[in-house]
């Protein structure tokens, strides 16, 4: 069985055909920079040249066609016919308390989506610009919506609310939701093939985007991101946790308005807020160490602080754990980064291997035999995952 799954963004579509029967990539790519005159697409397949146009791609419809045509032409193209792809996959950000695992998009379950959008405005609109699109160009393919949402589902109320008026709750659902559950979700049933699946696990996924999981017995009991994926820890451009107090009073004394402090928090904060530098750890993991840039370095410090205060407080909630995940850009590629969080938490029973961590992209175990608490390197694969959701929903 052939699966398409489609990761649509507020200015970009990412693709992937897998080939079901053996999990193998036929190909992959994105377009990037929709809406803009230098819109990228790349299409990528095993063994041959990368393929990359540079033409204006004005809307989510158009990038879905592109991506079609090229999956079926004569010189780029790796199957004969849309008809060979029997389930597509949309990756939706924001899944609500409505859906608490991925479903099958019917016009209930679009219009469910679409009433949402307050929640996540840039993401699951594009989402459902993707669907919409597919609906048009392979009306008869049955598609699959998997919610990043929908794996912290389980999270307790204790957990999910807010110190705010409990009416707020009620009446705007301001809650904690947690995202990214799409990888760690993978990352969790990848680690049960190592430690069984009764333990108390927290995953990281640090990337541009970065939170963390706390997993007992298989139910995500808490989680660092929150109402949007702008709380918890420190990130490439998101400020993460800060007291919310500082919103106000910087809104005042700057004069802004609420979607330009937004952009200040989500886009103009974290790694590069602090380095000036760059929001890509390895430019600023550049400028901190081989130029003596001190904020790079405090920028550094910050962001893995708060990796170590999440996990010190996961593992109390949950009164220990068992194994811990790294996973996305820098949990599988930053060596020093692994380093020194486990080397600042051995006190809970890590016995780091700093040879076992010495690679980057490998799934392994990066702690001695005999390590109380076992820490992994685990590479994540949201859209492996979201293809096995399409073929289960569909019955394949
Ligand atoms: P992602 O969003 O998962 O693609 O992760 C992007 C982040 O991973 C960026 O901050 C990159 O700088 C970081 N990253 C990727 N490779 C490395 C590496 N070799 N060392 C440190 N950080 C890396």
């Amino acid at each position: 069985m052939k699966v398409l799954v489609l990761n649509c963004g507020s200015s970009s579509v990412r693709y992937q055909l897998f080939d079901m029967n053996d999990e193998s990539v036929l190909a992959k790519g994105m377009a990037e920079k929709i809406h803009e005159s230098n819109s990228i697409f790349v299409h990528k397949v095993a063994g041959r040249e990368d393929y990359e146009i540079h033409k204006p791609i004005a809307t989510h419809y158009e990038a879905i066609v592109t991506i079609l045509e090229t999956l079926v032409s004569d010189e780029h193209g790796v199957i004969k016919s849309l008809l060979e792809i029997e389930g597509i996959g949309h990756r939706i950000v924001h899944g609500g308390t409505y859906f608490k695992e991925a479903t099958l998009v019917t016009s209930i379950v679009l219009e469910a989506i679409r009433d949402l959008i307050e929640l996540a405005p840039l993401h699951n609109h594009a989402a459902l610009y993707g669907m919409k699109a597919c609906l048009t160009a392979m009306p008869n393919t049955p598609m699959v919506a998997v919610f990043d949402t929908a794996f912290h589902s389980t999270i307790p109320a204790r957990n999910y609310l807010y110190g705010v008026p409990y009416e707020y709750y009620l009446k705007h659902g301001i809650r904690r939701y947690g995202f990214h559950g799409t990888s760690h979700r993978y990352v969790y049933g990848r680690l049960t093939d190592y430690i069984g699946n009764d333990k108390k696990v927290i995953t990281c996924h640090l990337g541009s985007g970065a939170s963390i999981a706390a997993i007992d017995k298989g139910s995500v009991i808490d989680t660092t991101m929150g109402f949007t994926p702008l709380a918890g820890l420190l990130m490439g451009t998101r400020c993460g946790d800060i007291d919310p107090s500082i919103v106000t009073y910087v809104m005042d004394k700057e004069r802004l308005t609420p979607t330009q402090m937004d952009e200040v928090m989500n886009k103009k904060s974290g790694l590069l807020g602090i380095s000036g530098v760059s929001n890509d750890l390895r430019e600023v993991e550049r400028a901190a160490f081989e130029e003596g840039n001190e904020r790079a370095r405090l920028a550094i410090e910050v962001f893995r602080k708060s990796v170590i205060r999440y996990i010190g407080a996961f593992s109390a909630e949950m009164k220990g754990v068992d194994a811990i995940a790294f996973c996305a850009g820098i949990g599988e590629n930053s060596i020093s980064t692994r380093k020194e969080i486990c080397e600042s938490l051995a006190y809970l029973g890590i016995d780091f291997d700093a040879e076992a961590n010495n690679v980057r992209g490998v799934e392994r175990e990066i702690t001695l035999p005999g390590s109380k608490v076992r820490v992994f390197i685990i590479p994540t694969n949201e859209e492996l995952m979201i293809a096995r959701d399409v073929c289960a929903i569909l019955g394949k």
